[in-house]
């Protein structure tokens, strides 16, 4: 055993570690021949937005805690890291710095930008996940827009085209003006917004008129019909009769539509290409022509005429005043409305007619939804998210979009006949943009002329073969046997892309589900209960909070914080309680190793006495839980309990009741002492080997210091879990030593109460109790009483007896004479 260096340093401590760690090569995934069992988890690669912030550290926390509880318990654990590094936010931020647009360079010089300060983020990231004590095993490295990653993704893109999964037509899509792209249904969000309902007169050849309500008068130009509900005996008889449309100054037919709602508005809707995904199916189940109004922009085109070159804002308020002045606007009124957003920018989001790849994900719904059943989901509830997600999608999935910062959609077009020419397999990675097709000729028409694709691909295309990646596909031929994952971790926010698509293209891709549990986090709340956000100023850096408490504290707060799966406020005063409580192990963990000096390990003491059992018992009790708990992905249960069972029967009650055999043993005995120091020694393991995957760095250091030269182990993370001792949970033992703890608590209360030191003797002790076994355990725990207390003399009667009653137990009294 070594000696503890007098301060406590933890900052330091955990810093130390995370280098030799890293040196030892204890995270390292064991790819070939290895009896152990595997545990693969499927490491969510983050977008590197060179920002760790506090969600960050819950989700890794999450994830270390389990991947450093596996590996204990005899797993070959596979904990990779990838980068994530496409998509919108880059090119936008590389525009912002360099004061460019993505047009102003040819593609390849916009890439390397982009490419460059990826790179700067990343090692910001990276810091930060190894700062928190994360055991990643970083030969795994890998990011998204290297050679080596395209090449998965477009080999991925080839698979499905030739499994007819991918098309390329003219439909609806969600269209960001502003970031001049389409968007997936699950990158648009819903935000709930004051707009104005417009009340529009709609002339009948009859010279009458009908009254329609809309949010959008703007889109008067491409309004194509309108229509009514079947049964709204109001409007029954126009069925079928012309109406004429303001501001496009045409006629058009009134349809019956059961979609439409009576009670909205007027209960006359108007039918424009697109207002919303109403409109879209409306187009769609009436065969409808569609007339495009807005360009890629937002402006709107000649179709509009006189307001051709608007943006539509600009549009809707001409179109208004130009009703008002024809008398057609027969009244406003708010209405709070929900607008569909860009995830990226915030703007409103166009439904847009425009040719765009897709991958066929709704015919896979009822495969994803019994699959998902077929997965574990910590917790249990979270499955439903992704169920009603499913069951929601009206479109497939829109996988191009119009940026240059992303994996190139392996494609080129004939010039001549428009044939698709599709890379072969053995061609990725390859840039279209960049590089000719390796064929001499067009298959079709034999054409040597080709255009390339210049879309890429959605980012989610990207991150969503990880699972598969990690295994080891394409190129490891065992991959399968890695696969599915053992666990996918995610945030909840993210089960409608990150889950799902994984999901979906596994079951595409591979007729296999990608993961067999999800474990999901909750959001991080600021201290005013609100989502943690750099614009609400509730925002709490994590340099400063690893600069104040380090890696362990924080990692408490996060396992500790709440249910798994519920947003976690965060507390300054929870990771103070955590860094305290790590400073009252350290300190016990000290007291304990002055008093183990000269203990062997293997000598086992003949007896123990009841408060030794008493902590033994309690000790496997809590391993048990926090087995169960880990198992379960419950880590607020297992940081509970182990912290409650440290800080209260191990330090407050456990070493208060034993320091007299461990100072005194010419008094109290050599055996006892033993008996005591075999006690410290087992219990102390035992916490470090409960607290190791929460809190790795103080766990190792003690282990080293105690432990290392006995236990012979490179490291307590990959020491084994501890095995449950059954036979020694005893609830006996532990009802009888409760016993003894509550009256040494009592005596210390009443010495207190009498303004006597702690260490104050009493002249006399005498407890009374009328029943028999109450007595006989006083008795037997007489001599600990009596060290503990400073009881001079102690008597132990048998009787209704007078004094204090004992908190709790009603049948037991006392008195003490200083
Ligand atoms: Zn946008
Ligand atoms: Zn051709």
């Amino acid at each position: 055993m070594k000696s503890f260096p007098k301060k406590f340093n933890l900052l330091m401590i955990e810093e130390k570690w995370q280098q030799n760690w890293e040196q030892m090569g204890i995270y390292r995934f064991n790819r070939t021949d290895d009896p152990r069992p595997v545990f693969t988890i499927d490491t969510p690669p983050p977008y590197p937005s060179g920002d760790f912030h506090m969600g960050n550290v819950l989700n890794w926390t999450y994830i270390d805690a389990l991947a450093r509880y596996k590996r204990m318990r005899g797993y070959n654990v596979l904990f990779p890291q990838g980068w994530d590094c496409h998509g919108l936010p880059t090119e936008i931020k590389a525009e912002e710095i360099y004061k460019i647009k993505k047009t102003d360079l040819p593609p390849a010089e916009f890439i390397k930008l982009c490419k460059e300060f990826v790179g700067k983020y990343i090692d910001i990231m990276k810091k930060a996940i190894i700062r928190l004590g994360c055991s990643v095993d970083w030969t795994t490295e890998y990011r998204t827009m290297d050679p080596n990653y395209w090449k998965n993704t477009q080999l991925s893109f080839i698979q499905l085209h030739k499994k007819g999964l991918m098309y390329k037509g003219t439909y609806p899509i969600s269209w960001c003006t502003s970031c001049e792209t389409a968007i997936a249904d699950a990158e648009v969000e819903h935000e709930t917004k004051q707009g104005t309902l417009h009340y529009i007169k709609f002339k009948l050849e009859d010279g009458n008129h009908l009254l329609i309500a809309t949010t959008r008068p703007e889109l008067l130009p491409a309004c194509v019909t309108v229509a009514v509900n079947p049964d709204d005996q109001r409007y029954k008889r126009y069925i079928g009769k012309n109406l004429w449309v303001p501001i496009a100054n045409r006629n058009v037919k009134i349809i019956p539509d059961r979609l439409v709602d009576p009670e909205f508005g007027t209960g006359v809707v108007m039918i424009c290409t697109y207002g919303d995904k109403a409109d879209v199916k409306a187009v769609t189940t009436h065969h409808l022509d569609s007339i495009i109004l807005i360009d890629e922009k937002g402006k709107m085109n000649k179709n509009a005429g006189k307001y051709a070159g608007l943006t539509a804002k600009e549009a809707k308020k001409a179109v208004v005043a130009d009703l008002e002045k024809e008398g057609l606007l027969e009244k406003t009124e708010k209405l709070s409305q929900e607008v569909g957003t860009c995830w990226r920018c915030k703007n409103p989001i166009e439904i847009l007619e425009h040719e765009q790849w897709f991958m066929k994900t709704r015919i896979l719904t009822e495969q994803v939804k019994k699959n998902t059943l077929d997965v574990t989901w910590y917790p249990d509830y979270m499955k439903n998210r992704m169920i009603d997600w499913a069951n929601s999608l009206d479109w497939d999935w829109v996988v191009s979009r119009q940026r240059i910062f992303a994996t190139p959609i392996p494609i080129w077009y004939c010039k001549k006949c428009g044939e698709i020419i599709l890379a072969e397999p053995e061609w990725v990675p390859i840039d279209p943009r960049t590089e000719d097709p390796k064929i001499d000729r067009c298959p079709k028409c034999g054409s040597t002329n080709f255009t390339p694709e210049t879309d890429v691909l959605d980012t989610w295309f990207d991150s969503s073969i990880t699972c598969a990646v990690h295994a080891g596909w394409p190129d490891n031929k065992d991959w399968r046997k890695l696969y599915p994952a053992d666990v996918h971790p995610s945030g909840y926010d993210i089960i409608r892309t990150w889950a799902y698509y994984l999901m979906v293209r596994s079951l595409a891709l591979f007729e296999e589900k990608p993961y067999k549990s999800v474990l999901i986090n909750g959001m991080v709340l600021g201290t005013d209960g609100r989502k943690m956000s750099k614009s609400l100023g509730n925002f709490v850096a994590t340099p400063d909070v690893f600069q104040k408490y380090g890696a362990d504290a924080p990692r408490q707060w996060a396992t500790g914080g709440g249910a798994t799966g519920s947003d976690i406020p965060f507390r300054w005063e929870d990771v103070e309680y955590a860094w305290r409580f790590l400073r009252k192990l350290w300190n016990a963990s000290r007291f304990a190793g002055m008093h183990l000096k000269d203990y062997n390990p293997n000598q086992k003491p003949a007896q123990l006495e009841l408060i030794d059992h008493w902590l033994l018992s309690k000790m496997e009790r809590v391993t048990q839980k926090v087995t169960a708990a880990l198992e379960n992905c419950q880590f607020n249960v297992a940081t509970d309990e182990t912290r409650k069972f440290t800080w209260h029967s191990f330090c407050d009650q456990y070493i208060e009741a034993v320091k007299h055999r461990l100072y005194q043993p010419e008094t109290y005995g050599k055996e006892k002492r033993t008996a005591a120091q075999y006690t410290l020694y087992t219990a102390i393991y035992r916490i470090l080997q409960l607290l190791a995957p929460i809190s790795p760095h103080i766990a190792e250091e003690i282990y080293q210091i105690m432990y290392a030269d006995d236990k012979k182990h490179e490291s307590i993370h990959v020491s084994p879990w501890p095995i449950i001792h059954e036979e020694l949970v005893d609830e006996e033992t532990e009802k009888n030593g409760d016993l003894i703890v509550a009256v040494m608590g009592e005596i210390r209360r009443d010495k207190a109460e009498n303004q006597k030191p702690l260490n104050a003797p009493i002249r006399k002790l005498t407890l009374y109790s009328e029943d028999k076994t109450t007595t006989q355990i006083l008795r037997q725990a007489e001599e600990d009483l009596v060290g503990t207390c400073k009881i001079e003399k102690i008597e132990i009667v048998k009787g209704k007896g007078e004094g204090k009653e004992l908190q709790g137990y009603p049948d037991v009294r006392f008195r003490t004479e200083y």
